[in-house]
């Protein structure tokens, strides 16, 4: 039997990992040249605690659920995962009310260990708070992670239980018979299909109405960002959230997992025709620095080292889409993927195979025993204890070479992340942090760019940043 998904975000990439745990051929498509480069690779990357979700909403059936799974999945996968907890805060009495109705609403989600805090605790856990903040729920299982790594980790764990990875594709069409799809059409291929899932992120809804299955319709929700420097390390230790709005989560504070700190995102809906522009504005980032000033008045703009902006695959009615058509009956949609699905996508994608797929589509699917859950990441070699690192590059002198400074990446790290897959700048920087710090390649990124010429066999011009068109030098200026 086999299984085509369609999308190689965290959600296909969760989805495809599940179904390699069983006797099918699986294949996944995605039109990128790498795996996470959609809404996955630009957003907060916060696995959140689940107690904002109304529960009558499938997002609320899925984000505790996920969350509660990132442990084990983070251990298995070998990506970095750290339950730091969160705080919404309140400034008034007014507020405070908001804090209680989060409450209530996160014990009915099933979100443990939930509290309202007063101004002495929250300060001695958080002293760079504004001091003028009077409460805080505290969601202690509230995480933090890289988004990406979740879906290349997943990827590259599901490729070593046999999934076909087909990037650099666009899914263009789908042949159909007898009210099922058949064919899963590329602009470059054909794939047989016994089961198609379709998790095309801001792109779901054209894929099904292609399909000619229910959709909703998906319009980009873009939500504006400021990364600032290391140097700021433990400003909060927390994701720090303002009371709610209607529209979102609000503009937040919270740590990186390298040890950054993250502000934002704004919260702007766009026209259904703006899904490639994630561009920031003036008056984005100014709001972002207005709001959390208000939050962290200490907090250091000159240390700011990158903007960028996310686009939410949003729909009209706010919640994830997910289900068996109705019209065409081996066709999945995993659709309108906005926040949470970075914390729902493990229990989503446990959902589509056990539930999806073998109950509802009556499916008896069969377990193979090869399937191996683990999977090593590349090892970050200054992290280690100096005895042990001399050994490393006594075995392999790269392992000793300083290729980006600000995140202490070694060569053998680099050459590590094309052995598995990066044939870009941005796939490198994904999978090692180079690039990633305070220089942003300022310094390193030649280095790394003669690097993949010299392990691809390809001339440093044929070098990309990510997609086709991303070269970044045309040509040599003298021999
Ligand atoms: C600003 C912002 C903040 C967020 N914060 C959080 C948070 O803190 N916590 C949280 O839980 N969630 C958060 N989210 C939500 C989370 O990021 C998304 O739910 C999740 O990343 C969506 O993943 P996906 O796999 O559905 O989509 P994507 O990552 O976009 O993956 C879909 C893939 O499909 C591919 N594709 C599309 N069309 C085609 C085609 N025709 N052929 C082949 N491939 C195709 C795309 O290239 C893409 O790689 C946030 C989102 C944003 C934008």
């Amino acid at each position: 039997m086999k299984a085509v998904v369609i999308g190689a975000g965290v959600f296909g990439a969760l989805v495809a990992r599940e179904l390699t745990r069983y006797d099918l051929e699986v294949t996944l498509i995605e039109k990128n040249l790498d795996v996470g480069w959609g809404v996955t690779k630009a957003n907060s990357a916060i696995v959140h605690a689940g107690y904002d979700d109304p529960p009558e909403t499938v997002r609320a059936r899925f984000c505790a659920k996920g969350n509660a799974m990132y442990e084990e999945l983070s251990k298995e996968l070998d990506f970095e995962f750290k339950r730091v907890g969160s705080f919404v805060v309140a400034f008034n009495d007014e507020e405070l009310k908001e804090l209680e109705r989060l409450l209530k609403q996160g014990e009915k989600n099933g979100v443990p260990g939930l509290r309202i805090l007063e101004r002495d605790e929250l300060l001695s856990m958080e002293p760079s708070l504004n001091p003028e903040i009077k409460y805080a729920l505290y969601a202690p299982t509230a995480g933090i992670t890289e988004p990406w790594m979740v879906a290349i980790a997943a990827v590259e764990n599901a490729v070593k239980n046999g999934l076909k990875l087909v990037l650099g594709e666009r899914v263009t069409g789908f042949e159909k018979a007898n009210g099922r799809v058949k064919k899963v059409i590329t602009d470059k291929n054909e794939y047989e299909a016994d089961i198609v899932i379709n998790c095309a992120g801001l792109y779901a809804d054209e894929i099904a109405k292609m399909a000619g299955v229910e959709y909703v319709p998906i319009h980009p929700r873009k939500g504006e960002y400021i990364l600032l420097d290391k140097k700021l390390q433990g400003l909060v230790r927390r994701v720090i959230f303002p009371a709610p709005t209607k529209i979102s989560k609000g503009i937040l504070v919270l740590p990186t997992v390298d040890g950054g700190i993250l502000l934002g995102p704004t919260a702007e809906d766009l026209p259904q025709d703006m899904k490639d522009r994630p561009i920031t504005t003036r008056e984005g980032l100014e709001k972002v620095r207005s709001f959390t000033k208000r939050l962290v008045p200490s907090i250091d703009l000159s240390l700011a080292i990158k903007t960028f902006s996310g686009l939410r695959p949003e729909s009209p009615q706010k919640d994830f889409f997910i289900g068996v058509s109705e019209s065409v009956k081996n066709f999945v949609n995993v659709m309108a993927t906005r926040s949470p699905g970075l914390t729902a996508a493990p229990a989503v994608a446990k959902y589509v195979v056990e539930e999806l797929i073998q109950e509802k589509m009556k499916l008896q699917l069969m377990k193979k025993e090869s399937f191996d859950p683990h999977r090593e990441g590349i090892k970050r070699y200054a992290s280690l204890p100096l005895e042990e690192w001399q050994k490393e590059i006594e075995k392999d002198p790269r392992a000793g070479r300083m290729v980006c400074f600000c995140n202490e990446v070694t060569e053998k790290e680099i050459v590590e992340a094309i052995r598995r897959g990066a044939r870009t700048l941005d796939g490198i920087k994904f999978r090692t942090r180079a690039m990633f710090g305070r220089c942003q390649g300022g310094f390193c990124m030649v280095k790394i760019m003669k690097i993949l010429a010299r392990e691809l066999g390809v001339d440093i011009c044929e070098i990309r940043m990510n997609s086709k068109g991303s070269w970044v030098v045309n040509g040599k200026v003298r021999e």
